[in-house]
């Protein structure tokens, strides 16, 4: 027995399923990834885990598994060894780049990835290439939390941690499945609701469990969450209930702002949201009543054309009842991937250098041109949504995605497929071969998190470390590996030996990360950012004021246009959203037997009432037709969708993919796809 304990290995590591961010032990002997152990002094989990975070680890074992690069030959590609893969990437892009300039480039990266890894990515972009055509998913999913954050607060992240989501005396989620998406978190919130007789309302289309166990449960109108905010907040400043002591310290434009919400009345949100005048006094009361709220949001907030402002209307909201700078209080998006936070924060996007330095700011610009030897352009470059567009307008030649499959999980497959086909020169990076892999011209096989080292940034602004508990299965390396040998490949120098080291870079450069070093970091040592150069980090943000050059916050005035409705042919909606099995498109989870086996493929569930109105039996399957395409799956009725709502798990990497029904618009401040405003026509193909 001795012996045989002997060989097992015990290896921090932090999960990649969710923006919770557990660590825990992952238990190995030899590739068999045995269990994992969540320890006590794991910071956002404790001894708790969720089903992915605890069996959602076969996929690195995967027979799919990619293990050598692969060169398309026609309709097929051939195993060549790196030296091969390498020298032909850097030739195309380097002629590319000859041909018709550095923005005929265009780079996506992970937010399954490690900070280390998106910042490498950036500075390829940035620096060997000279572009600032660099983007991260956070533009299909959190981008307009971060924008109407930055408007009227200043820091693009949750302003404390989840401790304090758990002390707050109110939490109000709008548009999360909490307890699907974010299971950890959701139970430290039933535990608070239990214990403490926390409030908890809830607001969504579809009523989840977190709405069956909310004290008020609330299903507004699609697309209408900035009404009843706007509509509650007025209400409130209309009674004096404000809190003047908060606003005359330390916020900006409250007469202005006032006045923007003369439409807001209770009867027009009443007409628009579907609450009745009565609930949103209620709302209003129970609002003033407590101390300390916490609002927390996801993509049913911001995948809308009014994503951005949907979210500054809950910041505005917090602001005027004076529910930030303390413990138990605050605004927080709950990001959705392992490292959605981070990848963004190190600098994947195409306005921001690392910690959001603007790239037209140029002091900042000048500090990375002077570190790295080379002019970056001055102007934000082409975000995910722009560069599909680009290769339709024959601007963008060339792409290079990194763990992301876009064919799937952009908006309207049929357009971003189209799209991979005109290009030149498709470079992707993934564990497996994905739906957008399939359309590369090289495919380089990358390692997934337990075997490498680097940090992941969570929901919290938490820096984690993960440590190597596998190597790298065949020829496989990791992502932060295979872009410095592309680098080098381009003739630019870097010598990185470890992430370690590319984090030293990073904080060197970034004010944000200052005093981020991986000793600081070791095993379940965390940091908040920003952090101090003494190493000195941010549990709870604003603390001493908001980062404006007068300290104070700005409310932001916002109207409101009904954006999308079904018609008279596309007479249902459907939402999407995940279900606690699947992890994002699924190419990791659908791998694991473990998971895949309770959940296998996509479903569509029907309310009983529309289910009764068409005749439709339970299992039968159906076809949905929107503007953009088609999907086919099986019925699943249930009342957790009402009328003519529909509901699709957006994990399905098959014939349910929700992005065939999705189209081109987008959230109108950040470019988000509105992923939830799709009407459709349904049609049944067989009755069961
Ligand atoms: Fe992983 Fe999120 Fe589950 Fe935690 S709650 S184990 S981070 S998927």
């Amino acid at each position: 027995a001795a012996m045989r304990e002997e060989r097992i290995e015990k290896t921090k590591t932090v999960c990649t399923y969710c923006g919770v961010g557990c660590t825990f032990d992952v238990w190995t002997k030899d590739r068999k990834v045995l269990k994992v152990e969540p320890q006590h002094d794991s910071p956002a989990n404790g001894i708790s885990s969720c089903i992915k975070g605890k069996f959602g680890w076969d996929y690195v074992n995967a027979e799919e598994r990619l293990t050598k690069p692969l060169i398309r030959d026609g309709e097929s590609f051939v195993e060549v060894e790196w030296d091969q893969a390498l020298s032909y990437v850097a030739k195309r892009f380097s002629e590319i780049k000859d041909e018709n300039g550095a923005d005929a480039l265009g780079f996506i990266s992970s937010s399954k990835a490690t900070n280390e890894e998106s910042y490498l990515m950036q500075k390829l972009a940035r620096q060997a290439i000279g572009t600032n055509n660099i983007d991260n998913c956070s533009r299909y999913c959190q981008s307009p939390a971060t924008k109407g954050l930055f408007r009227t607060v200043g820091h693009g992240g949750d302003s404390g941690s989840i401790d304090d989501i758990a002390e707050a005396e109110m939490v109000i989620t709008i548009g999360s499945n909490t307890t699907e998406s974010h299971p950890v978190l959701a139970s430290r919130i039933k535990r608070s609701q239990k214990l403490f007789g926390q409030k908890l309302y809830v607001f969504d289309l579809r009523k989840h469990e977190m709405g069956q166990r909310a004290d008020q449960f609330f299903q507004p109108k699609s697309g209408t969450d900035l009404v009843w905010l706007s509509a509650v907040t007025k209400y409130i400043i209309d009674q004096g209930w404000e809190n003047r002591t908060f606003i005359n310290k330390w916020v900006n434009g409250f007469e202005e702002y006032k006045e923007s919400l003369s439409t807001f009345t209770l009867e027009y949100a009443e007409k628009l949201t579907g609450l009745t005048k009565d609930d949103l006094i209620g709302i209003a009361k129970q609002i003033v009543r407590v101390d300390k709220l916490a609002i927390c949001w996801a993509m049913g907030v911001t995948q809308h054309q009014l994503g951005s402002d949907t979210s500054t209307a809950i910041s505005n909201l917090l602001l005027i009842t004076g529910n930030y700078m303390r413990n138990g209080t605050g605004a927080y998006p709950l990001r959705g991937h392992n490292n959605v936070q981070g990848c963004s924060d190190f600098g994947s996007m195409p306005n921001f250098l690392p910690g959001y330095e603007e790239v037209e700011d140029d002091t900042a610009r000048n500090r990375y041109e002077n570190a790295w030897g080379v002019k970056i352009p001055n102007k934000p470059g082409k975000d995910n949504h722009e560069m599909i567009k680009a290769i339709h307008d024959g601007e963008l030649h060339s792409l290079y995605v990194l763990g992301e499959d876009t064919g799937i999980v952009d908006a309207n497959i049929n357009y971003v497929t189209a799209a991979f086909e005109k290009l030149d020169f498709f470079v992707v990076q993934d564990l497996f071969l994905t739906e957008t892999a399939k359309y590369a011209d090289v495919i380089l096989p990358a390692a997934p998190s337990l075997e490498k080292e680097g940090t992941f940034t969570n929901t919290e602004r938490r820096i984690q470390r993960l440590y190597k508990a596998l190597d790298p299965l065949g020829d496989s390396r990791p992502d932060w590996e295979i872009i410095m040998n592309l680098a080098n490949r381009l003739d630019y120098n870097w010598k990185y030996a470890n992430p370690a080291d590319i984090m030293d870079e990073a904080a060197s450069l970034a004010p944000l990360f200052a005093g981020v070093r991986y000793d600081r970091l070791t095993q379940y040592n965390s940091l908040q950012w920003p952090v101090h150069a003494d190493g000195t980090d941010t549990p709870l943000l604003y603390a001493d004021g908001f980062p404006f050059d007068d300290h104070k916050a700005r409310l932001y005035p916002l109207d409101f246009e009904l954006k999308h409705d079904t018609n008279e042919t596309y007479d249902l909606h459907v939402n999407n959203g995940r279900v606690l099995e699947h992890f994002h498109e699924g190419n990791m989870t659908y791998k694991s037997t473990a998971i895949s086996s309770k959940i296998p493929n996509a479903f569509i569930e029907v309310s009983p009432e529309l289910a009764e109105e068409r005749g439709i039996n339970e299992g039968a399957k159906v076809r949905l037709t929107s503007e953009s395409g088609e999907v086919t799956g099986l019925v699943h009725i249930t009342d957790r969708v009402r009328g003519k709502e529909l509901f699709i798990p957006l994990n399905d990497n098959g014939k349910t993919a929700v992005n065939y029904l999705t189209n081109n618009n987008v959230d109108k401040d950040t470019n988000t796809p509105s992923y939830k405003e799709i009407a459709v026509k349904m049609d049944v193909l067989k009755q069961k």
